[in-house]
């Protein structure tokens, strides 16, 4: 049996800790807030009303999360994503139907049928020379997308992926490489999405009820590289361990082990994300609306809904509620702001744009999401420059941005550092396939 300590309770973190004590192992979990689940954070306000800050969906090609919440008896709390489909593309001004399924491509003003044939013969070639579930896939590692889906033509291009993807990756397609946007255009086109019952939150939190976290420990320093054992700094007592799991995001690890720190960490660049909630007693029905606004400036979403219809989560009936979502160019200056001038920026633009007049003063409850690290941006060499973290011996990293930018590549890349500590933890979908 062997002493682990694991540095945060988001998914990476306790999909790690739950396995190996699961092995017999005697973990530890230190988490900074009062809560599991990390970037998964679920926010509740009433009975029936909650909002899913973070992710707000799994699918049918995260094969590895899935087995975990399968193996666990959490996957009769999915239930199916109904936004998908839905929603316009404000392109330039103009209003479509989002490009986001193959009848919505098909039937499109976006882009003439010669660019349709010629994007669909794309998708057909990436279906066949690209593996599914989110498989990484070296050969693009180095390749910008954009240099590898311009052979798909400059209308699919700038017209229907790029207003697509900028949008969920809160990064620009300039900055992504071609390992992860093949990967997600292959899974994508086919996946099925799902919410957690009672919130995204909530597997993290079962699991995590399960061991024993030490909630509102901030870890502030981790050390032990190379030595037999690994020790973290909490509440001014040094612990030692026989291994370390550091599964907080990349900048957060490069801060803990200061000196120790390889030169790969400081590199995982980051974009931070800022979106905003607002909800009140309605008697008046507002049908539900999705836009998706490009390019964009200060909003890149706006949404809005009435209680019992689909939602970011659950909103009661008798409710109507709003979420507009900033994109990455924004959030950056959006978060600086305090809650009142932030409100008042992004309600104002939102009103510009849907021609309604919409007041975040006039909610009863108005919710600010501020995420400075949202997700990692897979940049070219992305995968080559994580490959050559050294190893620290007793200290192992996981969290998503050692694999994928999402809740599936968190839960591997937990399941890889339980396996790295005992490897008689069996492996799961898609963990060694790197
Ligand atoms: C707005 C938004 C929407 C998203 N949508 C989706 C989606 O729909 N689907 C999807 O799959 N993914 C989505 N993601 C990404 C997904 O949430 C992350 O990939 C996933 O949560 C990463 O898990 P993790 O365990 O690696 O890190 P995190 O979830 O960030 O967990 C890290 C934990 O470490 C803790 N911590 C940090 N520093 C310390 C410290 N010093 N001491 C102690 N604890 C510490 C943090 O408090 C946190 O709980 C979204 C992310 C955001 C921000």
């Amino acid at each position: 049996m062997k002493s682990i300590a694991v540095v945060g309770a988001g998914p990476a973190g306790v999909t790690a800790a739950h396995l190996l004590a699961l092995a017999g192992h005697h973990v530890e979990v230190f988490e900074s807030h009062e809560h599991a689940g990390g970037r998964t954070r679920t926010v509740h306000f009433g009975e029936g009303h909650w909002l899913d800050t973070g992710a707000g969906w799994l699918t049918d090609f995260y094969p590895t999360a899935m087995s975990i919440l399968r193996d666990n008896a959490l996957d009769d709390h999915l239930t199916p994503l109904r936004l998908r489909g839905g929603g316009d593309l404000l392109l330039d001004g103009n209003r479509y139907p989002s490009p986001n399924s193959i009848g919505r491509i098909l039937g499109s003003r976006l882009i003439t049928w010669p660019e349709k044939i010629r994007f669909f013969a794309w998708m057909a070639m990436l279906v066949m020379r690209q593996r599914p579930n989110l498989r990484i896939d070296r050969r693009f590692d180095a390749q910008p997308a954009v240099q590898n889906l311009s052979s798909m033509g400059r209308g699919p291009l700038e017209r229907v992926v790029r207003p697509s993807f900028e949008g969920p990756f809160f990064a620009r397609l300039e900055q992504m490489n071609a390992t992860l946007v093949r990967s997600w255009l292959r899974s994508l086109s086919i996946g099925s999405f799902f919410q957690v019952d009672r919130g995204m939150d909530r597997p993290w939190r079962d699991l995590a009820a399960e061991l024993t976290v030490h909630y509102g420990a901030t870890v502030t320093a981790a050390g032990g590289a190379g030595a037999a054992r690994a020790w973290v700094e909490v509440g001014g007592e040094r612990r030692s361990f026989d291994a370390v799991v550091l599964a907080a995001p990349a900048p957060v690890c490069a801060t803990l082990l200061a000196a120790d720190a390889p030169q790969q960490l400081a590199e995982v660049p980051y974009v931070p994300h800022v979106r905003v909630y607002a909800a009140r007693h309605s008697t008046v029905p507002v049908p539900r609306s999705a836009i998706h606004v490009f390019p964009n400036e200060i909003v890149a979403t706006v949404e809005r809904g009435q209680g019992g219809d689909p939602a970011w989560g659950r909103v009661p009936t008798g409710w109507e509620w709003t979420l507009l979502c900033a994109p990455s160019a924004s959030s950056d200056q959006l978060i600086t702001l305090d809650d009142e001038e932030l409100l008042d920026t992004m309600f104002s633009e939102a009103s510009a744009l849907s021609g309604e007049r919409l007041e975040w003063r006039d909610h009863e409850i108005v919710h600010v999401v501020r995420w400075s690290h949202a997700v990692p941006v897979v940049d070219p060499n992305y995968y080559a420059r994580i490959d050559a973290l050294p190893d620290l011996g007793p200290i192992i990293f996981a969290g998503d941005w050692t694999d994928q930018p999402c809740v599936e590549g968190a839960v591997r890349s937990g399941v890889r550092a339980a396996r790295r500590i005992d490897d008689s933890i069996p492996s799961r979908p898609e963990v060694d396939r790197r």
